[in-house]
C-alpha cells in the first residue's frame, strides 16, 4: 500500500462559553483535519489542533507531504523516522501537532486495513472507557459555578479550573465557588499554566489547600525543574507537570529531578499516539501516573487518544477533553456522547469515526470567515509578565 495524497482542511467550531485562562481567552476551537489517501482506496483521518496557528500547521504539512507520498502508511515507525530525520523536524516542538495528525491518519489506515479498532492495535482494553475531568471555565466565581453545572448534571467526578489570575483572592473565590457547586466528594484540579513564582505558588497552594485539591497543575515555570522539585517538596497538594513534560525527553527530565507527582502527556506535542503510549510507559517505570493533556481537540483527535487511554494502564487519573465545551463537532452524529465523563472508544475499524461532510463544510466556511477570532490571540489583549506574581 502507498500513500497517494494528503489534504488539510482548517475548521473552526464555536464553544458554548469562552475559554478563559491566565493569558487570554478564545471562543472556539480551530483544528486542521488531515486526510491521508492511499492507492488501495483507504483514507486515514487525523486532526491537528491549530497550535500555534492553522497556517503553521498547514505549512508544516506542505513540507511533510513529499516525504510521505509514495511511502507505505503501515510502516509507521519508519515513516515517522523519515519525517523527523529526513525532514529535520526532530528538534522543532511547535510542529508536532501537524506530524501527529499524519501519524494518527496512518493508524486509522492500519486499523481499517485490519478491520480492528485502535484500542486492539494498542494492546487491547484495560478499561472500558477513557475518563475525563470537566473543564469549568469562567472569569468570576458565579461564572465558574455556572460553568460546572452541566458537568454536575452529567455526573463528572473531577473538575478542572484555571488559576493564576493577577489577584490570588480572585483565584481563591473561584475555586471555593467551584467546591461549593460540586460538593465535598468531587475532585478539583487547578492549573496555573506557569503563572506563579515559587514563592507565589507556595502562598497560593497554602491558601487553596482548604478547597481540597486533587492536583495543582504546572504552578511554576516548566523550564526550571530544580525549582519545581523545591516547590514539590514544600507543597501540600500533589504537583502535576504539564508545560514541563511535553515530550518523552522532557518527561524523563521531570522524573530525574523528582519535579512532579504525575505527568501530563500528549500525542499532539510529541508527534504521535505511539509516543504517547511510550510516555505512559516511561512514567509507569518511575511509578508516576499520567493524564492526557489536550490543546483542544474535536471528535477525531479525541477518539484517537481515547483508544490509547483505554488500552494503557497508567492513565490512572481523568484526562483533559474539550468535547463538553463544543457547540458541535465534525464527526457524524455531532459531539460524541459521554457518560459521567467517560468516553468509550469507538468500536469500528481504525479511529472508528467518520466525518460529516455538511458539518465539515460549515465549519471550514466559518474558519475562512472568522478563523483568527477563534484563537487565543484575543484582540487588544495585554502582554502578561511572567511570572505574574
Ligand atoms: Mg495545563
Amino acid at each position: 500500500m502507498r500513500i497517494t495524497g494528503l489534504t488539510a482542511t482548517p475548521i473552526a467550531v464555536p464553544f458554548t462559553t469562552p475559554e478563559i485562562w491566565a493569558y487570554g481567552e478564545r471562543r472556539g476551537l480551530v483544528s486542521v483535519l488531515v486526510e491521508v489517501t492511499t492507492d488501495e482506496g483507504i483514507t486515514g483521518l487525523g486532526e491537528a489542533p491549530a497550535y500555534p496557528s492553522a497556517e503553521i500547521i498547514q505549512a508544516v504539512l506542505e513540507t511533510v507531504r513529499p516525504l510521505v507520498v509514495g511511502e507505505d502508511p503501515t510502516l509507521i515507525e519508519r515513516l515517522m523516522k523519515r519525517v523527523h530525520i529526513v525532514g529535520t523536524w526532530h528538534h522543532v516542538k511547535a510542529t508536532s501537532p501537524a506530524i501527529a495528525a499524519v501519524e494518527m491518519a496512518c493508524w486509522d489506515i492500519v486499523g481499517k486495513l485490519c478491520g480492528q479498532p485502535l484500542t486492539t492495535l494498542f494492546g487491547g482494553r484495560v478499561r472500558d472507557a477513557a475518563e475525563y475531568c470537566f473543564y469549568a471555565t469562567g472569569r468570576t466565581p458565579d461564572d465558574v459555578a455556572a460553568a460546572a453545572k452541566p458537568g454536575i448534571e452529567a455526573g463528572y467526578g473531577t473538575y478542572y479550573v484555571k488559576v493564576g489570575a493577577d489577584d490570588l483572592d480572585a483565584d481563591i473565590a473561584r475555586v471555593a465557588a467551584l467546591r461549593d457547586a460540586v460538593g465535598p466528594d468531587a475532585r478539583i484540579r487547578v492549573d496555573a499554566n506557569e503563572a506563579w513564582s515559587v514563592a507565589a505558588a507556595i502562598e497560593a497552594i497554602e491558601a487553596l489547600s482548604g478547597c481540597r485539591l486533587e492536583f495543582v497543575e504546572q504552578p511554576v515555570s516548566g523550564r526550571d525543574l530544580a525549582e519545581m522539585a523545591r516547590l514539590r517538596a514544600r507543597s501540600r497538594v500533589p504537583i502535576l507537570a504539564n508545560e514541563a513534560s511535553w515530550t518523552r525527553y522532557d518527561q524523563l527530565d521531570v522524573i530525574r529531578h523528582g519535579a512532579a507527582d504525575a505527568l501530563s502527556v500528549d500525542n499532539q506535542m510529541d508527534g504521535g499516539l505511539l509516543n504517547m503510549k511510550r510516555s505512559a510507559g516511561i512514567a509507569e517505570a518511575a511509578a508516576l501516573p499520567v493524564v492526557k493533556h489536550s490543546l483542544g481537540e474535536l471528535g477525531v483527535a479525541t477518539a484517537a487518544a481515547a483508544h490509547v487511554i483505554a488500552s494503557t494502564g497508567n492513565f490512572l487519573y481523568p484526562s483533559q477533553c474539550y468535547l463538553p465545551l463544543l457547540t458541535d463537532d465534525v464527526v457524524v452524529g455531532g459531539v460524541p456522547a459521554m457518560t459521567g465523563g467517560r468516553l468509550e472508544p469507538p468500536t469500528g475499524p481504525g479511529l472508528g469515526v467518520t466525518l460529516d461532510a455538511d458539518r465539515v463544510s460549515r465549519y471550514a466556511d466559518l474558519y475562512q470567515r472568522e478563523g483568527g477570532s477563534f484563537s487565543f490571540t484575543t484582540p487588544n489583549r495585554t502582554t502578561p509578565e511572567l511570572p505574574k506574581r
